[in-house]
C-alpha cells in the first residue's frame, strides 16, 4: 500500500528550496543585490514592473560570469564563494549556498547575462571574455544556451512571472503596492550599507531612486542617509565609531529628542549584512533607556565589525539570523558604546537638542 521511495527531481527539490529563501519579488532582490555585491559592482539597476510580480531585473558591473560557468551558476549547490568547510568559518561574503539562483529559477521564467569584465581573472582564459553570453530557463526546468547576447561587462538577471508554476504560492503575493513596498525596503537596506556602489531603482519605468556613489568625503555619506531617511537625519543623528578587542561598533544614532514614533529607522548590520537579532535589539533598549521615553523608538544605522570565526550566520537560508560565538560580550559592548555616546552627545550637544 505504501507509496515506493523515490530519489526527487533536481526540478522539484529546487522548488522546495524556494520556499525557503523566495517568499516573494523583494526576497528575489535581496538575493540578485547580495550576488552583485559580492560580484564586486561599483553601480546596480533595479527594474521591477507591477511591483516585482510580472518582471524584475537586477543589473551590475561586476565581475561577471565566463560562459562555460553560466549553467553552473544556475545549478544547485554551486558556488564560487565556499569550497571546504573550514571556509564556513570564515565567510567574507553575503552569499555562500549556492541556492539562491536555482531557487528562483525553479518559480519564475529567469535569464541570466553576463559578460565577463576585462579585468577579471576569467577574462583571460575565457576567449569569450570580449562578447555577452545568455542562458535562460525553459519552462520545464532545461536550460537554453549560451547564446550570445548583448550585454556591457556584468550581469543582469532578469525574472519574469514569479511562481507561475506554484499556484499556492502566488495566492500568497499581495497587491502590486505592497509587494513594491518590500522591494523598496530592501533596496533602502543594501543601499544604506552600501553608499560606495551606485545605485537606480525603476518601478513601472519610473525612477524611485537615483543614488550616486559616495566618493569617500564624509558629506557624500551623510546625503545618502538623508535620501533614504529623510533630510535631517545627519543632522539629528550622533555618529559613533567604538572599537575594542576584536569589535568594532560604528554608524549613526538618532539623539533622544529625535526618536521615533514607530520603531521604522532601525539597521542594524553584521559585517554588513542587515540582521535581526534580539540580544542586539536589548542592547540597544538598554542604553536608551536613561535617555527615551518608554513610548518613543530610538532610530539608527548601525554597523557592527567583527572577524567572521566569531559570528555563526549559517543559522537560516535567508540569513536574517546570526549567532554571535560570546553574545554576552557583544550585547555589553553594545550597550556600553552606545550608553557613552549617548551620554556625551546630550549633554555635549544639549543647544541642539531641541525638536
Ligand atoms: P551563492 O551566492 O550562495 O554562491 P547563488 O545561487 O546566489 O549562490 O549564485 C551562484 C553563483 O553564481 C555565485 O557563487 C557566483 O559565482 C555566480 N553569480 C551569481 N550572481 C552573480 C553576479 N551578479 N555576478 C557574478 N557572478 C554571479
Ligand atoms: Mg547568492
Amino acid at each position: 500500500m505504501s507509496n515506493p521511495i523515490r530519489v526527487l527531481s533536481d526540478h522539484l527539490v529546487n522548488q522546495i528550496a524556494a520556499g525557503e529563501v523566495v517568499e516573494r519579488p523583494a526576497s528575489v532582490i535581496k538575493e540578485l543585490i547580495e550576488n552583485s555585491l559580492d560580484a564586486g559592482c561599483a553601480r546596480l539597476e533595479i527594474d521591477v514592473e507591477q511591483g516585482g510580480i510580472k518582471r524584475l531585473r537586477v543589473r551590475d558591473d561586476g565581475r561577471g560570469i565566463a560562459r562555460d560557468q553560466l549553467a553552473l551558476a544556475l545549478a544547485r549547490h554551486a558556488t564560487s564563494k565556499l569550497f571546504e568547510l573550514a571556509d564556513l568559518e570564515a565567510v567574507g561574503t553575503l552569499g555562500f549556498r549556492g541556492e539562491a539562483l536555482p531557487s528562483i529559477a525553479s518559480v519564475s521564467r529567469l535569464t541570466l547575462t553576463s559578460r565577463v569584465r576585462p579585468d577579471s581573472d576569467d577574462a583571460a582564459s575565457d576567449r569569450a571574455g570580449d562578447s555577452a553570453w545568455e542562458v535562460a530557463v525553459a519552462i520545464d526546468g532545461r536550460l537554453e544556451g549560451p547564446r550570445p547576447a548583448a550585454h556591457p561587462s556584468g550581469t543582469s538577471v532578469e525574472v519574469r512571472d514569479l511562481f507561475f508554476n506554484t499556484p499556492a504560492r502566488r495566492k500568497f503575493l499581495r497587491t502590486e503596492k505592497t509587494e513594491f513596498d518590500h522591494v523598496d525596503q530592501v533596496v533602502r537596506r543594501l543601499a544604506l550599507a552600501r553608499p560606495d556602489v551606485a545605485l537606480e531603482l525603476r518601478h513601472n519605468g519610473r525612477v524611485v531612486h537615483q543614488l550616486p556613489a559616495a566618493d569617500g568625503r564624509p558629506e557624500s555619506v551623510l546625503a545618502r542617509l538623508d535620501r533614504l531617511l529623510g533630510a535631517g537625519f545627519a543632522e539629528q543623528s550622533l555618529e559613533i565609531d567604538v572599537s575594542a578587542v576584536d569589535l568594532r561598533l560604528h554608524g549613526w544614532v538618532r539623539r533622544p529628542a529625535f526618536s521615533r514614533s514607530q520603531p521604522d529607522q532601525q539597521f542594524f548590520y553584521v559585517n554588513g549584512r542587515l540582521i535581526r537579532d534580539r540580544l542586539i535589539t536589548h542592547a540597544i533598549r538598554q542604553a536608551f533607556s536613561d535617555f527615551l521615553h518608554q513610548a518613543r523608538h530610538p532610530g539608527y544605522v548601525l554597523f557592527l565589525e567583527l572577524p567572521p570565526r566569531l559570528v555563526d550566520v549559517n543559522v537560516h537560508p535567508a540569513k536574517h539570523e546570526v549567532r554571535f560565538r560570546e553574545s554576552r560580550q557583544v550585547h555589553d559592548f553594545i550597550q556600553r558604546a552606545l550608553q557613552r555616546r549617548l551620554a556625551q552627545g546630550v549633554l555635549g550637544g544639549a543647544e541642539s537638542d531641541a525638536p
